[in-house]
């Protein structure tokens, strides 16, 4: 399939760039790896009147440490995430499921800010940047403003994103002593989407649970605080004695759709047996 015809621009600084959104409002389309936009446009879900290459744009990649945060701009790589040593010390949970995300070739050109903008719910980097309760940066013609990643993701693929802006950077806090991270995903093949995954942070004083972020993917329609199950798991002791309370919790959070060959309960176990499965795998390790 062909893309339909549209015009290419590649502005050289972000005041460039909120000039064209500006001019061509919905017209325009945001193009950053291009791995999930180019698909889209050969398929003809979408029509753009201009794409937007941002990637002349600089200061919108990189990963540095800033006081108890890590940034990472928007443009950053996925392969730039895979082999950071600042994300391999300071965000654990990150560093895991960067290598579930899809292959190569795609994770060389794939962005981080791409990646959330995108909103899959069935993404990984979405997922850890609400359990690290992180920061989503985006900037426009008014200036920058901040939105918590607990705010970012509304729905299936929208994100509080508001038109003519553009996600800059995103800021994780570091994983604090004490914290643990959970990381869980079955997809069919290595790479693929998930179909059942789960990322989070998980604060122990010796074996009890003193604190939790789950958030499921691709179980869920976007990326949120799993808050009944995260609720009770408070003050359990690992290894679970019962996991009966936190799997009647898990129904409040989770919705799953079916996917072909993989129906809506079978994801509801499937979560289930992950979520008992590597919280008392973090019992073996405190
Ligand atoms: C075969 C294949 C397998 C994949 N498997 C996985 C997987 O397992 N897990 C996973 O998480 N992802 C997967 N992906 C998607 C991949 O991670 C993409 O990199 C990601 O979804 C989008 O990033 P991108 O930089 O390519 O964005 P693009 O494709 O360029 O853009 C995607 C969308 O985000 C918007 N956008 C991009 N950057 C910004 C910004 N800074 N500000 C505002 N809007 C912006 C674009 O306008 C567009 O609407 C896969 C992709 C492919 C092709």
């Amino acid at each position: 399939m062909k893309p339909s015809r549209f015009r290419y621009v590649k502005p050289a600084s972000l005041h460039e760039a909120f000039d064209v959104l500006e001019q061509f409002g919905d017209g325009a389309r945001v193009l950053a790896g291009g791995q999930s936009l180019l698909a889209g446009l050969g398929m003809r879900l979408a029509a753009p009147e201009v794409l937007m290459d941002i990637n002349g744009i600089e200061g919108l990649s990189g990963i540095r440490v800033e006081g108890d945060e890590v940034v990472i701009g928007a443009l950053t790589r996925h392969v730039e995430v895979l082999n950071s040593p600042i994300v391999a010390q300071h965000l654990p949970l990150v560093a895991e499921a960067i290598t579930h995300v899809a292959h190569v070739a795609v994770r060389n050109r794939g962005t981080f800010g791409g990646s959330l903008a995108y909103a899959d719910p069935a993404a990984e980097l979405p997922a850890c940047t609400v359990a690290h309760g992180g920061t989503v940066v985006v900037g426009g013609r008014q200036g920058r403003r901040e939105v918590r990643a607990d705010d970012f993701f509304l729905d299936i693929m929208q994100t509080a994103l508001q038109p003519g802006e553009l996600i800059l950077e995103i800021r994780l806090p570091v994983q604090r002593p004490g914290q643990r991270h959970v990381f869980a995903e079955l997809s069919r093949r290595h790479g693929d989407f998930a179909l059942v995954g789960l990322a989070g942070l998980v604060t122990l004083e010796g074996a009890r649970v003193a604190q939790a972020r789950l958030v499921y993917f691709g179980c869920v329609s976007h990326p949120q605080i799993a808050r009944a199950t995260s609720a009770a798991l408070l003050g359990c002791t690992l290894p679970l004695a019962s996991f009966d309370e936190v799997q009647r919790a898990m129904l409040q959070d989770l919705d799953p759709d079916e996917s072909p060959g993989m129906r809506a309960e079978t994801k509801l176990e499937l979560a289930a047996v992950v979520t008992r499965r590597h919280l008392n795998a973090l019992q073996e390790t405190h």
